[in-house]
């Protein structure tokens, strides 16, 4: 069947493989190459490759602790299905990207960070333990004090050493379902960065930035900050079903109806600082209201181009950045600023400490260049982009950006991964 990431681009007919039987998963292993798929919600071609072995057939439970929040379930169990078992107990998940539309396996092999990174890293620091199954070793657990170097090049590994079967993560404990949220407008970009340093010890802080401002407003945005409210329900609520349901046209995205709905956003965010009490789903996941909303940007499809500069370069570079994207006129909608916090010791896991930026693109023949670009100053700048959204970048900018490549592809050749395990995305960049 057809497939592709999130953003569409690029497609490819596949081979699925299909199966909830570990068996018939180690065969197929040794049968390879492949690689290993969740719900697809990379947006470029980490996932992508002629034999994908689909893991979401792996959607059980194993245990869980209800006392100490430790966790274990199989690798296709989404969080939106585990968010519905953990918080209704008064648990939730320590560290989540901005869906629930994305797998265990996938959260691992992205080493996935979300609106708390500075605080509390990466999703694998919660991962006790890992059940995978390697070419040379068989099914094994890796964990920090077994198979070490496995489990590092795992997390953040893009599926690239293994296929992972099961995990034991730990939860972190909640009194409600509900976030305090403190919503800031700001007037420009220092105004931004400000705003996160000083209040640099909120659990959770984003920015969504109107990129298409200039002048003296390049960089104004809305910071909301939160935390877990000790009032309220224990209520795990669940994702809305409406759906785009068809392609938007090419035309309907323009510099100047992307522009609109910037100012709109902005324009509606209270002046004054404000904090409101709301269920954690719209506060973590909004962009789950609307089921293919990825249909926004045409049967073309669009790419999300994420990095992150290090905090000694800063403002500067990251003023540069976004007067580029703006000039280009080709990025649409808001881009989401954050703050990383420490990087940790994985090979290929993207944050380190610094502000990163993710916006989307639509796809064009200009856009190649532009990201090129790009990636140039991000590199010049110590900076790097996150694999799991990219479809663009080049071998040589890959190794430059991620000096430990080097590391990871010896763990790689030591479980006989190089045998099976390639996506288009691993063919592009040298791996
Ligand atoms: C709306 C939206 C918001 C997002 N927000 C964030 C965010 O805030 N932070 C962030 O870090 N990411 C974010 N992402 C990206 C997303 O969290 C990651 O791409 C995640 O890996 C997707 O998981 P998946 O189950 O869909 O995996 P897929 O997209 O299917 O696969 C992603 C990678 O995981 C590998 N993989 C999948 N399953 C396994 C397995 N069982 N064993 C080994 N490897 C496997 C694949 O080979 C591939 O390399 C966002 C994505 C969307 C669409």
């Amino acid at each position: 069947m057809k497939i592709s990431g999130w953003g569409r681009f690029p497609d490819i007919d596949a081979t699925i493989l299909s199966t909830d039987s570990y068996e018939a998963i180690a065969k197929q292993i040794a049968d390879g190459p492949l690689i290993g798929r969740g719900l697809g919600r990379s947006y470029g071609d980490s996932s992508l490759a002629n034999q994908v072995i689909d893991s979401t057939r792996l959607d059980h439970l194993i245990s869980f602790d209800r006392n100490s929040g430790l966790l274990r379930c199989q690798a296709g169990v989404t969080l939106d299905s585990l968010l519905k078992i953990i918080v209704p107990a008064g648990w939730f998940l320590p560290v989540t990207p901005g869906t629930a539309r994305i797998t265990i396996g996938g959260a691992i092999a992205s080493d996935v960070h979300g609106k708390n990174h500075h605080v509390a890293g990466c999703f694998s620091q919660f991962v006790r333990s890992i059940s995978i199954a390697t070419v040379s070793e068989g099914i094994i657990e890796c964990s920090p004090q077994q198979h070490e170097a496995l489990f590092r090049a795992t997390c953040g590994g893009m599926g690239l050493t293994g296929l992972v079967l099961e995990a034991e993560i730990q939860l972190i404990k909640i009194n409600s379902a509900m976030i305090n949220e403190t919503v800031i407008k700001t007037r420009n970009l220092d105004h931004s960065l400000e705003t996160f340093a000083e209040r640099a010890d909120t659990t959770y802080s984003v920015a969504w930035i109107d990129c298409l401002a200039g002048g003296r407003s390049l960089g104004r945005s809305v910071i909301m900050l939160g935390e877990h409210s000790d009032h309220g329900p224990l209520d795990a609520g669940d994702i809305s079903p409406i759906t785009v349901p068809v392609d938007f046209p090419g035309f309907v995205l323009n510099p100047t109806t992307t522009g609109l709905f910037n100012k709109l956003y902005y324009a509606r965010a209270p002046g004054r600082e404000v904090t409101r009490q709301q269920h954690y789903r719209p506060y973590f996941y909004p962009l789950d209201k609307l089921h293919q909303w990825n249909r926004i940007y045409g049967k073309n499809g669009f790419a999300q181009y994420q990095f992150v500069i290090p905090i000694a370069a800063g403002l500067p570079v990251l003023r540069e950045l976004l007067s580029r994207i703006r000039d280009s006129r080709q990025a649409s909608f808001l881009a989401v600023l954050k703050a990383f916090g420490k990087a940790n010791d994985n090979p290929l896991s993207f944050p380190i400490e610094g502000y990163t930026l993710a916006l989307d693109f639509k796809i064009n023949q200009q856009l190649p260049d532009l990201l090129q670009r790009l990636d140039e100053q991000v590199i010049d700048a110590g900076g790097r982009i996150s694999l799991t959204k990219d479809a663009f970048l080049s071998e040589n900018s890959f190794k430059r950006m991620y000096p430990d490549w080097e590391k990871f592809c010896e763990v790689r050749k030591a479980y006989g991964a190089d045998r099976c395990f390639h996506s288009l995305q691993s063919e592009r960049l040298g791996l």
